[in-house]
């Protein structure tokens, strides 16, 4: 069929250039078939995928992250019983409690890395995910998308759960550690994050953002 076929070509047409994201090398990359991946060839840097229906999977995952996140920070962790006493940490009350001891900077740096950029990550996703499968894109998403992409990486969840498992390891002899739903909410919500970071195909939003850019030139 050379109607249909040449069609298809046409709509495969556009060819993308691309900076590998490891060694800087520009790539001209054809597009991709569906599960098809590209790698680089000077250092085999993953490029590009071409994954089903990952706008709607990312936002499935960043939903279900946005509730976990909620329900992280509605309930304490975990409490501590000693002597009588019952202590309740929450991660909000951590940074607050660092901040009366005198820390402001790690303070400032647990407030940032385990709410402030995980939730502007997944309101960010969600919001810009939504505006790109409605077609709603305005002067905004580009930039609020880059900025989203360069503070990726900047979330510490992982390395704060590390500190409070080694915590309760030396506090287990000393105190009774009672597992609030937070923490299990916490730690679904690490995986949740690393599943949207896996699913998110950056490109398919830039491809979306350049054709919008295109009409409205
Ligand atoms: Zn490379």
């Amino acid at each position: 069929m050379p109607s249909s076929n040449s069609h298809h070509n046409s709509a495969n047409a556009q060819v993308n250039h691309i900076a590998c994201p490891d060694c800087d090398l520009i790539l001209s990359i054809p597009s991709l078939a569906v599960n098809e991946v590209t790698y680089c060839t000077r250092c085999d840097a993953t490029l590009l995928k071409n994954q089903k229906n990952s706008i709607n999977r990312t936002l499935a995952f960043a939903i279900t992250g946005l509730i976990l996140f909620i329900i992280s920070n509605l309930f304490p962790l975990l409490s501590l019983k000693a002597i009588g006493l019952t202590q309740e940490s929450s991660l909000l009350s951590t940074a607050f409690a660092l901040f009366q001891a005198d820390q402001p900077l790690l303070s400032l740096i647990i407030l940032l890395t385990t709410f402030v950029f995980p939730a502007t990550t997944l309101v960010g996703t969600i919001y810009i995910l939504i505006q790109v499968k409605t077609n709603r894109i305005n002067t905004y998403t580009a930039p609020l998308f880059r900025f989203l992409r360069s503070t990726d990486a900047w979330g510490m969840l992982e390395i704060f759960l590390l500190a409070i498992l080694v915590a309760l390891v030396k506090l287990g002899d000393v105190a009774d550690v009672i597992y609030g739903v937070s923490l299990y909410a916490f730690c679904l919500l690490i995986l949740s994050l690393s599943l949207l970071s896996y699913s998110l195909n950056p490109q398919d939003v830039w491809n979306k953002l350049r054709d919008k850019q295109e009409v409205s030139i």
